[in-house]
């Protein structure tokens, strides 16, 4: 399989621990079919070419004297060769369209190409943002439904569609209180996190100025109560509170917490990156928040990580709204015809607009996506997605609590995603050991070492796309690992077996990643 000359033996085959009798046989990494694929530097040749040109006629060059002296240095491969490079690259990726995903926080579902479809229309596509409002109200009127639906389904009056991702709408949501504050007179300087947040959040607080303090959780995962009581105070702008929160549980004394945190003259942001639990069932304004992001890359579908960019529309409460950035859109009811709002208005919204985020009005492609995800469920249909999520993340919670430990199990149902610790893995065995034993599985791993109130975290969202066919196999890879883990299994400690790489250098490739190809002598050689 070795596409080097020579039979060198591939970095692969290099790695590979050749398999002997104490292997286990459930492993379904489909090695065989993998193919270490070199980079395109070390496959081509210069005397290849894709393509038979012409000699060059014998004529006076055009150029100038700008003709090329040196040789060109780019690989020459085949057609075949250059189809074939691209293609095995791309079966060495892990993507929702090849398995499940289990990243858990990270909500990795299914995108139903119909998304797509619509976010490639042309009239969607190939529109520039300043272009005359008149010759774009399909994408405006877009933007304005979605931020309709966004409003009802949070019943919270007011959104702002700009901020890009969610990190980027919570300080779209922080940089509102803290307007509203200073409105006020009343400028506070602490902003209290919960110890199992986002790590975006405590981030998010610190870079609008805050001071940030921690709130311990209770014995359930969940926020104590107690001690955010005690801690509420003058100086205290307000609180960030993950609700259903990182360790996959929902926050039940979310009004209690936000009533606390009103009479004592603060603000409640909620971190709305896991409202696909909830959406169609709890509506977060109800609830007494103030302001919430909401991932549409999580929540309602559309590629992200790698496959795409995100999109993080905050919704605010009557009493932020006045503050909420600039530009949103507009509907004129005479005539049907939407436009922008670039500056502040004399309505009760926006009139008092701390800025704006970016320099237009969002994510289109996002818009479009989450728009027609929305659109095709139905609000009877999200709510059967955030059904399903929670459905789907108890069974792999109970599946599994026979061989890992689910430190909150006790304490009822999880929400979208179950969470898993490392107590009793034999033989110094760890959590980073048993999540590359799943890749040889042919899983990606789940989320690993967050959150960090639980040892050895590990923490699992098959989402609401997979069926129960999907989530079984999981499981029972997962159930083979984890029990190898508590046998403590030597093996798992070189795991992946199977995979073209083995254990990276994390700390080099973070520290001193190498990110340019440098030409090998024996290539410029050959180029002479
Ligand atoms: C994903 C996530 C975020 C950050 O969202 P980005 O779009 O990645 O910036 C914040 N909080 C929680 C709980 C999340 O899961």
């Amino acid at each position: 399989m070795s596409m080097l000359a020579e039979g060198r033996p591939t970095k692969q085959e290099e790695n590979l621990i050749m398999p002997d009798n104490n292997l286990p046989t459930t492993h379904t990494g489909n090695r065989a079919l993998i193919v270490d694929e070199p980079l395109i530097f070390e496959i081509g040749s210069p005397a290849r070419s894709g393509v038979d040109l012409p000699d060059a006629p014998d004529v006076e060059s055009r150029l100038g004297g700008l003709d090329r002296s040196e040789p060109i240095s780019v690989p020459g491969l085949s057609e075949a060769e250059a189809v074939r490079h691209y293609t095995r690259l791309s079966r060495q990726n892990y993507a929702i369209d090849v398995g499940l995903f289990p990243l858990g926080s990270c909500t990795m579902k299914h995108n139903p190409r119909l998304n797509e479809k619509m976010a490639r229309l042309k009239g969607f596509a190939d529109i520039h943002p300043l272009q005359p409002m008149e010759t774009v109200q399909g994408a405006l009127k877009t933007i304005y439904e979605l931020a309709d639906w966004l409003k009802k389904l949070t019943g919270m009056p007011a959104v702002a569609m700009s901020p890009k991702a969610g990190a980027h709408g919570e300080l779209c949501g922080i940089l509102a209180i803290r307007s509203a504050l200073e409105a006020r007179g009343d400028a506070r300087e602490v902003i209290l996190v919960p110890e199992s947040a986002h790590g975006t959040n405590p981030a998010t607080a610190a870079f609008a100025g805050y001071k940030v303090e921690d709130i311990p959780a209770n014995d359930a995962g969940r926020v104590d109560l107690d001690a955010l009581k005690a801690r509420l105070g003058p100086d205290v702008a307000g609180v960030m509170i993950t609700n259903p929160n990182t360790c996959g549980l929902f926050e039940p004394d979310m009004k209690a917490i936000s009533d606390a945190v009103h009479d004592a003259g603060g603000l409640v942001y909620c971190d709305g990156a896991n409202f696909n639990a909830i959406v169609g069932r709890v509506r977060p304004g109800d609830l007494g928040v103030d302001a919430m992001h909401i991932n549409l890359h999580k929540t309602f579908s559309t590629p992200h990580g790698g496959g795409g960019p995100g999109s993080g529309p905050v919704v605010f409460s009557e009493a932020l709204a006045p503050y909420a950035p600039l530009p949103f859109v507009e509907k004129r009811e005479e005539d049907n015809h939407f436009y922008i709002v670039e500056e502040e208005t004399a309505e009760d919204h926006h009139n008092s607009s701390f800025g704006r985020m970016v320099a237009f009005h969002g994510q289109m492609g996002m818009f479009t996506r989450a728009l027609t995800y929305m659109l095709s469920h139905g609000a009877d249909g999200l709510k059967q997605v955030a059904e399903d999520a929670v459905l789907n993340a108890n069974y792999v919670l109970r599946s599994l609590e026979d061989v890992l430990d689910a430190p909150f199990g006790k304490s009822g149902p999880c929400m979208h995603e179950a969470l898993f610790s490392d107590d009793g893995f034999a033989n110094d065995l760890t959590t980073l050991d048993l999540a590359k034993g799943l890749i040889d599985e042919g899983y990606h791993p789940m989320t690993m070492y967050f959150p960090l109130v639980v040892h050895g975290a590990m923490l699992v969202e098959p989402t609401e796309t997979e069926s129960k066919a999907a989530v079984d196999q999981f499981i029972g890879a997962l159930r083979s690992v984890a029990k190898r883990a508590k046998a403590g299994d030597e093996l798992l400690k070189s795991a992946p077996h199977f995979a073209p790489r083995r254990r990276l250098d994390e700390t080099l490739a973070a520290r001193k990643p190498i990110l340019t190809w440098s030409e090998p002598e024996e290539f410029a050689e050959a180029a002479e």
